[in-house]
């Protein structure tokens, strides 16, 4: 799937969006989508597409298909990949939507827009800062409610403070996607005193102890988003005091349950959280507005309006709305995606059978 623009962040640029789908058919025939969240590189996470392809073909299905749990490890958004599909037929089923079998309060999610590292629009402003000024006003003439803008050492305080220039009031966050080093704390520092709404995964995702010091000398939330891999790890963040807010994405933890779980364990403690996008097709940002239709989710989501990401989705694309994601209501995650599209953009098709 071409991206509207290539996106760059601290871990590389993404033009094209190889993703996996899974469908589930069931002895009835009720159909079911899932999607793979893996990007084309493992440089986000350890999982990668064609390696979640494998996994998938190899041991995943297989195991499903035979009946038994998938003994498989480090795995999350493959995983995901199948039991959303699973989910979404089982809701399907039912008669119901996703998020009302998740327990989900909201009808709509505020949105909040990702400015990347080379903003999309480029060339639109003077310079480097120009273009993420220009990026960040194109996001609220769109409706965004919130923005948050992609930094890496060297390059935040600069965006950072002509953005709060522009717009004193703008609740305005940064992401920096791991890439600072915490024995070298002093431009993030500076950070800490522009009234950010939260500073996003300042370190890498297993310096727990690092982040944790940092978010107890700062006033500004600290938000975990790769740190955030399973339950488990989101447990061990909250006692070490590490996640002032967590950016969940659903498939990064195993999928719609485990997503739920850690949704539930920051509510517990009081901790924001907000459902966070990976790119995803039609069918993945259905399922992830699914999870962030759930109460705990109180904090704008960077999911975006496909249009955001995409000439042209998988699904019927997703718009915004005052400033907001609608959450499907139909049946399962509400969309499918349309053979048409699918077959001008599948690049390989297996069937796994009983
Ligand atoms: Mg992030």
């Amino acid at each position: 799937m071409p991206l509207r623009a290539p996106l760059r962040s601290a871990h590389g640029t993404e033009a094209i969006r190889d993703v996996v789908l899974v469908r589930v058919v069931d002895d009835d025939g009720v159909t079911g989508w899932g999607e793979c969240s893996a990007l084309a590189a493992p440089t986000y996470t350890g999982e990668y597409a064609d390696g979640a392809w494998d996994v998938l073909t190899r041991f995943v299905v297989p195991a499903v298909l035979a009946g038994r749990a998938p003994q498989v490890r480090e795995h999350p958004m493959a995983l995901a990949a199948v039991a959303g599909a699973q989910a979404d037929a089982a809701a399907r089923r039912a008669g119901r939507s996703l998020a009302a079998v998740l327990g989900g309060v909201r009808s709509s999610v505020a949105s909040c827009a990702v400015v990347g590292l080379a903003p999309q629009g480029a060339g639109a402003g003077d310079g480097p800062v120009g273009d993420v000024v220009a990026a960040v006003a194109e996001a609220l003439e769109a409706g965004h409610r919130q923005v948050k803008v992609k930094v890496r050492p060297g390059w935040s305080l600069e965006p950072v403070r002509a953005v709060r220039a522009g717009w004193p009031d703008l609740a305005l966050a940064v992401d920096a996607n791991g890439s600072f080093d915490p024995a070298a704390p002093g431009e993030l520092d500076a950070l800490d005193g522009l009234g950010l709404a939260y500073v996003e995964q300042p370190f890498a995702p297993d310096a727990l102890v690092a982040t944790a010091a940092l978010a107890r000398r700062w006033s500004t939330p600290v938000a975990l988003d790769e740190s955030i891999t399973s339950p488990g790890w989101a447990e061990a963040a909250f006692a070490l005091g590490a996640a002032g807010a967590v950016n969940l994405k659903p498939a990064r933890v195993g999928g719609l349950a485990p997503a739920v779980a850690v949704a539930s364990a920051a509510a517990a403690r009081g901790i924001p959280v907000f459902v966070g996008g990976m790119l995803e097709t039609g069918v993945g940002r259905a399922h992830a507005l699914a999870v962030a239709s759930l109460a705990a989710c109180t904090w704008p989501s960077d999911l975006g309006p496909s249009t955001r990401y995409f000439a042209e989705d998988l699904a019927a694309p997703f718009h915004l709305r005052d400033g907001a994601l609608v959450v499907p209501e139909g049946p399962g995650v509400g969309v499918v995606p349309d053979a048409d599209r699918l077959d001008q953009v599948a690049v390989a098709r297996t069937v796994l059978d009983r």
